[in-house]
């Protein structure tokens, strides 16, 4: 039988791929891989780049061709039998994975090669391949002696046990707000009485009784409540609900808390360094936990006054309202108050805002303006397989007709096949070395209000935005031009590969190029221009108290993975994040709230010693944009070529920080983020 996943064309073969197909050809490749990972091995003539990194490299990219389709299916066409057989490739793979680090002798392949004068006299992105290599190696114990790497590997295995544990203890935390009373539902909308409905006959609390509603603590049905709800009572029982997840008797995360960054600490001392938010740095654009903590709190102590400002102006509403003053206003409360202020000052109608966003227009747009930035064009194709009949095709081209990249675009849910929310895929990595060259092959994913009736999908706003975001990853995937997959598109550093996506983000929030897009989808006419000044001042509503409010996360995590975590005794996560959230926020610590007991990004997830990345962004993009703003036009093709070029097109062939000052002429600045934020 001919399995579809190990052809050798150019294009995954969506058509005939089948579950039954995964294990076989997972197995295939992976036993292809394993020997020629073998010759390499054995080889013993000299080392030479072209003889051990680039067909590593080439083994790599073989089993990718296999797993890549793969995971398309299983992210937007899942079902029982997809699901059951990658789960058996994936565990394939990590053997395999685990194996390859651990393996003495890859490491000591890699090793003399690095020793070789040919090695030492690299430069450019070779040498940047191979730095990145061993740093791999070495920041998972490769160079530890026989005892020492037992005590990695127990770590390891402990720490995994542990954030296993911390998010389980959160799931476990749950809680149920029963209302009984209607009146009690007053302020919330339509979809969010069903909501709750549903959950009451879901978990047979009502008793038949239809006046039964149920709120808990997930995203959809929590912030809801606490941002129209108007009963306080209520808000506040579900807040502090909400701040204790995770410390309750048999559910107490506070003592792993301190027994996780026990762990931490040991680890990076094993591997060498001082502290783990040293170590977790070493694979950073940012350079050290102090330049980090550094750009917090230069933002931190600007915003002060205007989050105070804005904080002010929320609780005037408040006062407004009352016919009296208040002294400050509970964390409960701000979410309404700041909702209400937001209706009265910018108030829309969503729907009337959707009419000038419709689906395929949007996408249009969006490829007007890289055509007008980079010069690409998108070109519709129809001729290459696809997972589903929804999906579309393109071939991207650059000004001189050369061709870029393949881009497939799924914009609709598919309920209980796809995965939700939205995101980018590096299908098929570019590169291009002694003659041979990957056409890249990226994948744009959303879950769009999708098409009713005759009437073309509308967007909202927000989902524009999204949809800009994820063409910003694609671009950077799509438009690379690197000798190597490893370094190609968005195979960057953790904390850059949002610039791309939050760069084109602004596109959408300013006005020149918003009535690019926003036109209605019966006439063609423009944006009424009151409907978009207020689209657009809505984009700056509150916006120091929101960096603020990412400050406080990003200080927090850095301050316990560095700065505390020298002192001899490691003080409790609750002391800092009690003095974080004094310092920067303008509504009063509540005693009994452990945020800290329910923050598994940076507990249970990979963002420990990292969490900054989302203000890291947010300057790379602000300061990138700030270019297209001194311009006369924010479509200016010679900043659009800067940015292409040393920007999109370099991936990770050299470091971000040289990279951005040849595309800027500078190095980054947070001026013009701090103007976004209100700072002048
Ligand atoms: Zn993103």
């Amino acid at each position: 039988m001919e399995n579809p996943l190990l052809s050798k064309g150019q294009f995954a073969q969506y058509d005939k791929i089948k579950p039954e197909h995964f294990v076989p050809a997972t197995k295939e490749i992976l036993d292809y891989a394993k020997k020629e990972n073998k010759k390499l091995i054995d080889f013993t003539g000299e080392r030479t780049f072209d003889n051990t990194l680039v067909p590593e490299m080439e083994i790599s990219e073989e089993v990718s061709k296999v797993v890549s389709p793969m995971s398309q299916l299983y992210s937007t066409m899942t079902s029982d039998e997809i699901n059951q057989e990658f789960q058996k490739a994936i565990q394939l793979l990590t053997e395999f994975g685990n194996e390859m680090s651990m393996d003495p002798d890859n490491y000591k392949m890699y090793k003399d090669y690095a020793a070789t004068a040919e090695a030492k006299a690299l430069t450019g992105e070779k040498k940047r391949h191979l730095d990145n290599t061993m740093k791999g190696f070495i920041l998972s114990g490769a160079e530890l002696n026989d005892a020492d790497k037992d005590k990695l590997k127990e770590i390891n295995l402990k720490s995994s046990e542990l954030s296993l544990k911390f998010s389980n203890n959160i799931v476990k935390s749950n809680f149920e707000l029963v209302i009984k009373d209607k009146k009690d539902l007053d302020g919330l909308p339509e979809d969010s009485i069903i909501g709750a409905r549903e959950k009451a006959i879901a978990m047979k609390i009502d008793e038949g009784d239809e006046n039964t509603w149920v709120f808990n603590l997930d995203m959809p049905s929590f912030l809801p409540f606490m941002k129209f709800a108007n009963n306080v009572e209520l808000k506040e029982k579900l807040w502090r609900a909400y701040f204790t997840r995770g410390t309750k008797e048999g559910l107490d995360n506070r003592p792993l808390i301190q027994e996780i960054l026990k762990l931490k600490k040991a680890k990076a001392n094993l591997l060498g360094f001082k502290t783990f938010g040293e170590f977790s740095l070493e694979k950073k654009m940012a350079e050290s936990p102090e330049v980090v903590m550094d750009f917090l709190d230069n933002i931190a102590v600007k915003t002060e006054d205007v989050s105070l400002e804005e904080f002010n102006e929320v609780k005037g509403l408040k006062e407004e309202a009352f016919g009296e003053k208040f002294e400050t206003l509970m964390p409960w409360e701000t979410s309404y108050w700041t909702n209400k202020l937001k209706e009265k000052k910018y108030s829309f109608n969503e729907n009337e805002v959707s009419e000038y966003f419709s689906a395929n227009e949007t996408l249009q747009a969006f490829y007007d303006i890289a055509k007008e930035l980079y010069g690409i064009k998108f070109e519709k194709i129809d001729n290459i397989p696809v997972w589903h009949k929804d999906v579309q095709t393109f071939k991207l081209v650059d000004e001189n007709n050369e061709l870029r990249s393949y881009v497939y675009v799924d914009l609709y849910p598919r309920t209980g096949q796809k995965r939700p929310g939205a995101w980018m895929s590096g299908i098929v990595s570019g590169m291009n070395y002694n003659g041979k060259k990957t056409i890249p092959q990226v994948g744009v994913h959303c879950n769009f209000t999708p098409p009713i009736g005759d009437k073309p999908a509308l967007l909202r706003y927000d989902e524009v935005t999204t949809l800009f975001h994820e063409f910003g990853h694609a671009l950077h995937g799509a438009l690379s031009q690197t000798q190597f997959s490893a370094t190609s598109g968005t195979n960057v550093k953790w904390d850059v590969v949002e610039l791309p996506s939050s760069f084109h983000e602004n596109f959408v929030k300013t006005e020149e190029s918003l009535k690019m897009i926003a036109k209605h989808y019966k006439t063609g006419e423009p944006m009424p221009k009151e409907l978009m000044d207020k689209l657009l001042n809505a984009n700056d509503f509150m916006r120091a108290s929101d960096a603020r409010r990412q400050i406080t996360f990003g200080m927090f995590d850095m301050s316990l993975h560095h700065t505390e975590s020298m002192k001899d005794e490691l003080p409790l996560a609750h002391e800092i994040s009690k003095k974080m959230m004094v310092k920067y926020n303008n509504t009063p610590f509540i005693d009994d709230s452990y945020f800290e007991a329910g923050f598994s990004h940076i507990f249970a997830g990979g963002y420990a010693a990292g969490y900054y990345s989302y203000m890291w962004a947010n300057i790379l993009d602000a300061d990138a944009f700030s270019l297209f703003l001194e311009k006369e036009s924010v479509l200016n093709r010679d900043a659009g070529k800067l940015f292409m070029e040393n920007i999109l097109e370099k991936g990770d062939s050299e470091d971000m920080n040289v990279l951005f000052e040849k595309f800027r002429g500078r190095p980054v600045s947070d001026k013009a983020l701090l103007e976004r934020l209100g700072i002048k």
